[in-house]
């Protein structure tokens, strides 16, 4: 890895990762190909028995998806990453590479949908249980360990309510019972908040969102500490499979140059539009991890550099009102998603979080009329205008 040591975060998307080449080239090829020669049959069992470094096939490595990986490990501050073809892939790899048959683990209820269902259905079925728990206070993670819990899971920013939870007090307290703490911080980028920094093990993301930023990509990456959990963790994926193209390796690697930039203007501008939501008289409530009202915003504060580009409100109204303002926006697209440059809006109850019952939505804070928007980095004014425009609706 070239060392680009003590430079901030802005210098480092722009670099990390980026190696000398061939032909000299400022952006590296894509190494569009399934499988590599071997000079000669030691060449090739070398590579198999691990004593030469090179590459033998893209399953188990390719060099556009080891720069880019070599790019998150640089950002997160971990050892090494894995790239995945999708962030249910990631946390997939994480769990099945971690746990085994009778294992538990401790996960916030206010996570992202699929992840609950990947709990509650496949790894259920495979003799592993999950306790979703409110990591938003300790108590209640305290009261949920076992002899057998393997796995803190916390998200936080939690998916769609923004509940935050406190990397670092939950960190000592999975290590205290023997556990690791897992993040997945795809609301935050390694730009806003750097888990591993803050005691957490493991942290994970879905590319798709922030990181790649552009809508194109579905990919997931996972960043580890160390060489023997790396090891482990390579080891997994090769079987199970789920790799990045290098196609979507490289774009992502694109995409990260600017991360920096995108994520000032996402905060930015969702601190003006959740500021001009709390003020506005349709509105009956308003989260976001940047308003004083938010209730962790004490531990935001501590634990994020910045407050991110997702905001989540209620319309006076409740669900009627939520749907005729998704109906009546232009420059707001209705979609699900989020960390694109375009903003998007969506209603996570009948859409992203529709694949859990009501019971465990209304347990994780989702309510029926509570609408999300992934603010972009279109100018906040006009992005305000559109919302104003379909308020006046109401
Ligand atoms: C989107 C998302 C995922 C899943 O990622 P995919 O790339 O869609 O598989 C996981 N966690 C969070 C917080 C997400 O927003």
């Amino acid at each position: 890895m070239k060392d680009i040591g003590n430079f901030s975060d802005e210098t480092k998307v722009v670099h990390a990762g980026i190696e000398d080449n061939e032909h000299l080239a400022v952006v590296p090829p894509i190494y569009q190909t399934s499988t590599f020669k071997f000079r000669d049959a030691e060449h090739g069992a070398n590579l198999f028995r691990g004593e030469e470094e090179g590459f033998i096939y893209t399953r188990m490595g390719n060099p556009t998806i080891k720069a880019f990986e070599n790019a998150i490990a640089i950002l997160e501050n971990g050892y090494r990453a894995l790239a995945c073809a999708s962030g249910m892939a990631a946390i997939h790899t994480v769990f099945t590479s971690l746990v085994s048959k009778g294992d538990h683990l401790i996960c916030s209820k206010a996570v992202y949908g699929p992840t609950v269902t990947l709990l509650n259905n496949v790894m259920r079925r495979y003799g592993v249980e999950a306790t979703f728990a409110d990591t938003s206070g300790i108590d209640e993670v305290k009261k949920s360990f076992r002899d057998s819990t393997k796995i803190v899971y916390v998200e936080t920013p939690g998916n769609p309510t923004l509940v935050i939870s406190d990397i670092r007090a939950i960190a000592d307290l999975a290590h205290e019972h023997g556990a690791l703490m897992v993040v997945d911080n795809t609301f935050m980028s390694p730009i806003l908040q750097k888990p591993l920094d803050m005691g957490a093990d493991i942290v994970l993301h879905s590319l798709t969102k922030f990181l790649n930023g552009h809508a194109d990509v579905v990919g997931g990456v996972v960043v580890v500490k160390d060489e023997e959990t790396y090891k482990n963790f390579r080891k997994t994926l090769n079987q199970i499979g789920g790799v990045l193209s290098p196609f979507d390796a490289f774009l992502v690697h694109r995409g990260i140059k600017t991360l920096s930039i995108r994520m000032e203007k996402h905060c930015k501008n969702a601190q003006i539009i959740a500021e001009f939501l709390e003020s506005h008289s349709k509105v009956e409530w308003v989260r976001y991890p940047g308003l004083k009202s938010h209730p962790q915003y004490e531990i935001a504060k501590k634990q994020m550099s910045e407050f991110g580009g997702m905001i989540v409100f209620e319309l006076r109204g409740g669900v009627k009102a939520g749907e005729t303002l998704m109906n009546n926006v232009h420059l707001l697209q209705l979609a699900v998603s989020l960390g694109g440059v375009e903003s998007l809006i969506q209603h996570p109850a009948s859409m992203t979080h529709s694949s859990m019952d009501k019971e465990t939505r209304l347990q994780a804070g989702i309510t029926d009329g509570l609408v999300r928007i992934s603010v972009g980095i279109e100018k906040s004014d006009e992005l305000i205008a559109d919302l104003e425009q379909t308020l006046q609706l109401l």
